[in-house]
């Protein structure tokens, strides 16, 4: 019997698959049976290696985020490549750090273009080729402890990430009838790019860890079995959820 898990002959396209979070997830999807489309800004140069060694085919789309100009034009290259899309994770993000009083637009407009604005008509491009194809698919949104919490000196990011747990309920009640999932996972504190100022103040490392129950930073191969979940036909009626991967940070 085939597992409820498996993803042969499913197609993920992972936005900011060439490093972090992005590449965990590719990497487990393909280890699930999946070819993957990566899409952004950098060549994907380890994760196409590492998807090619799990025996699963490989493209890339070379599409910066920070706006919508590419988003057509990429979703459609994307569909091209292995002939559709079945998962789309929207995982490129992006973080600025400043005080509130001096935060500046700039700060404000390059965080939510790519984590917010992009995410969303990501979705819908892609959605809109199913529901022209009269089928369904799964999106999986990356969201934060910031989508819950409200965080320190990072004021865009955190407007961005509890925008994309709210997306993420809106899409799944206008898409679930039409057997698209919409769901996201909420990952904790991980050590990728994104954290590399937090786990270099001493201080600050030490407060997160002091708070994390499992004692560690995450690891991108500690996301792949939630992505594997919310891709693969176990969770064809989860609808809107998210899913903390957090290390029990949630918990405290
Ligand atoms: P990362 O290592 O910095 O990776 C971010 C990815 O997004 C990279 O592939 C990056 O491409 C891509 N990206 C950023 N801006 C882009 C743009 N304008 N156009 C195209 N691609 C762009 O960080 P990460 O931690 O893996 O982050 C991945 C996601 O997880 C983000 O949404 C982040 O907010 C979220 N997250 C991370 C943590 C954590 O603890 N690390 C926790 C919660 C949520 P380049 O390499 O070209 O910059």
């Amino acid at each position: 019997m085939t597992s409820p898990f498996d993803l042969g002959g499913r197609v993920a396209l992972v936005t900011g698959a060439n490093t972090g979070l992005g590449q965990g997830i590719a990497l487990a999807l393909a280890q699930a049976g999946a070819d993957i489309v990566a899409m952004g800004r950098s060549v994907p140069v380890e994760t196409e290696a590492a998807v090619q060694a799990a025996g699963r085919r490989f493209a890339f789309v070379d599409a910066a985020l920070d706006t919508t100009a590419p988003v057509s034009a990429a979703v459609a290259e994307a569909a091209r490549a292995f002939g559709g899309i079945d998962i789309l994770v929207n995982n490129a993000g992006t973080i600025r750090r400043n005080d509130a009083l001096e935060f500046t637009e700039d700060d404000w407009d390059a965080v939510m273009g790519v984590n917010l604005k992009t995410a969303f008509f990501l979705s819908q491009a892609v959605a809109r080729t199913w529901v022209e194809a009269d089928r369904g698919g799964k999106i999986i949104n990356i969201a934060s402890m910031l989508s819950f919490q409200g965080g320190i000196r990072v004021a865009s990011y955190t407007a961005s990430k509890h925008g994309i747990l709210g997306l993420t309920r809106l899409l799944a009640n206008e898409w679930a009838a039409r057997g698209i999932n919409v769901n996201a996972i909420a990952p904790g504190y991980f050590e990728t790019n994104n954290t590399t100022a937090l786990r270099s103040d001493e201080a600050r490392n030490r407060a997160i860890l002091d708070r994390i129950p499992a004692a560690r930073w995450g690891r991108p191969a500690d996301l792949g079995g939630a992505a594997v979940f919310l891709s693969s036909n176990a969770s064809d009626y989860v609808h809107g959820a998210v899913l903390p991967v957090d290390g029990g940070w949630l918990a405290r």
